[in-house]
């Protein structure tokens, strides 16, 4: 049982001023694993207070200081590896493979990205005889959604701290275990008292607190649309910035040369790598309609290799994160029925011989039109759906016809047909066969997947304001 009934304010474990305490259920057992306090609006006060306490000397720190604080940080994250991917399967119920490979790497690569960064990075500039600074933003409050426990809360701590910014964070409730895990890690390698504080607690108080707090003076969330325009709200009131990563209903467009084996095993590793709950996941594939056949084959030959079970053992899709997120797919999956598309493979239920845990069946549907409620709204979880067209323009019109723009995927062989292709569609990231993820590049959203960009120097920016000095001295 891991029981953490404290927050971490200036450096120190504190009590919570609250009584109020929250179970963590592990997922694949529904068994209860730990405990959190659920902090107050005077414990969230103390943080921003420490912070800001902070802010005159931490903004200040060298370039140099800040890049041996990163490079320590990444390795000793790396002496707790084996804890971080433990902790991850036990909470969000991610199998071993999973938390490694994806959640344990994640968080290590943007500590060390952000010290690569921060390298080349110029604070100061000269624009036609004048000098640019870039200074850090003030005081950043942090709102991290579950379904990466590592990976959102580690790009932006990691950009912060590459910017002289202090943090007063907030995890989500569901899976708060690994942000504690890295805050023992900061305080271990000595980032400075206030620099970094963490607040455990509901969003509707923390969360919202963080939101519409005078002190905070930026403001990055990763979570839903609905909360994301809430903050948004909030933050209008003074003006403060927000970066927001919400959302996403991505396409994946398979082009007529492509190799369809290949395309049919990346749109099911799409919803069956973290079960689906992945913000930037291609939920939607686009198939030419010559190809429907072959590909709805290739589809059914290629989805035991992605077997669902117990995240401890050797399986692909663990369970969803809670009864919540179980019951919305589920709805989502008889929605599909209702609206009239075809279960290629999957449906509502749970995958046979899996009766406790949050366990879905990954779920194809096929004969789904752009227009249908599956098409258009972010599932999160291990559903997909394909599409047919007849035209490259039709695919590209299909792509982006969505409120989402996060990310998109082509696979083919033409060159200038997947340029064509990659180009046109309005998203953030779009990923071209299976070209590799770089750290140091942006990652964010176009039109409801977000404002702001994260990951390596452009997520450092997020972090800075920009002043201009005209007739400085030339030191
Ligand atoms: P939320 O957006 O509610 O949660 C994300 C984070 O925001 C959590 O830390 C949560 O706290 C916090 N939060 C909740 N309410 C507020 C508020 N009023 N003000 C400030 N912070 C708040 O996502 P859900 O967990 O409810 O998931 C719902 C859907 O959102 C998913 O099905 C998925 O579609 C989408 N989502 C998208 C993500 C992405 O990566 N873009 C990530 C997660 C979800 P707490 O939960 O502790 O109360």
């Amino acid at each position: 049982m891991r029981n953490y009934l404290k927050h971490y304010i200036n450096g120190e474990w504190v009590e919570s001023t609250g009584n109020e305490t929250e179970d963590v259920i592990n997922p694949a057992t529904e068994e209860v694993i730990g405990t959190i306090s659920l902090g107050t609006k005077e414990d969230l006060d103390k943080a921003v207070q420490a912070a800001r306490d902070a802010f005159p000397s931490f903004s200040q720190t060298s370039k140099e200081e800040r890049i041996k604080m990163l490079e320590n940080i990444a390795a000793e994250y790396e002496n707790r590896k084996e804890e971080i991917i433990e902790t991850i399967t036990e909470e969000l119920g991610s199998p071993k493979s999973i938390s490694e490979n994806v959640h344990y790497m994640m968080g290590y690569n943007h500590f060390s990205q952000a010290a690569e960064s921060l390298r080349d990075f110029s604070f100061i500039e000269d624009r036609g005889g004048h000098t640019v600074m870039k200074d850090s933003v003030g005081v950043s409050g942090l709102i991290t959604p579950w379904n990466f426990p590592t990976n959102q809360i580690s790009t932006k701590i990691a950009s912060a701290f590459a910017a002289g910014s202090p943090v007063v964070a907030k995890p989500a409730e569901l899976t708060p275990f690994a942000a504690i895990i890295l805050t023992e890690i900061f305080d271990k390698v000595g980032v400075p008292k206030g620099a970094f504080n963490l607040v455990n607690g509901s969003g509707s108080v923390i969360g919202d607190g963080i939101s519409s707090h005078p002190d905070i003076d930026f403001v990055s969330f990763t979570g839903s649309g609905a909360v994301g325009q809430k903050i948004m709200q909030n933050a209008s009131e003074r003006i403060a910035n927000v970066a927001l990563e919400l959302g996403g209903k991505s396409p994946l467009v398979v082009l007529e040369d492509a190799d369809v084996e290949k395309a049919a095993r990346a749109a099911v590793s799409h919803i069956a790598t973290n079960s689906g709950q992945v913000c930037s996941a291609a939920t939607r594939v686009l198939v030419p309609s010559s190809m429907k056949d072959s590909f709805e084959e290739a589809v059914k030959k290629v989805l035991p290799e992605f077997p669902v079970g117990d995240p401890q053992g050797d399986n692909h899709i663990g369970p969803l994160v809670s009864k919540k997120q179980w019951d919305t797919v589920q709805s989502y999956i008889e929605k599909g029925q209702e609206e009239g598309a075809t279960l290629l493979v999957g449906g509502t239920g749970k995958p046979e011989g899996l009766d406790k845990g949050y366990y879905a069946k990954p779920t194809v549907f096929t004969d789904v039109n752009n227009d249908m409620v599956i098409a258009q709204e972010e599932i999160f979880g291990p559903v997909t759906c394909l599409i047919t067209y007849d035209t490259v323009e039709e695919a590209i019109e299909i792509s982006n016809d969505v409120k989402y723009g996060l990310a998109g995927y082509v696979f083919g062989e033409d060159e200038q047909t997947l340029a064509k292709v990659a180009s046109s569609i309005r998203a953030g990231r779009v990923k071209i066969n299976d070209a590799e993820a770089d750290f140091a590049a942006p990652f964010g959203g176009y039109k409801q997947s977000g404002i702001g960009r994260e990951w390596g120097d452009y997520g450092i920016e997020e972090y800075l304001e920009v002043k201009t000095v005209l007739g400085y001295p030339k030191l």
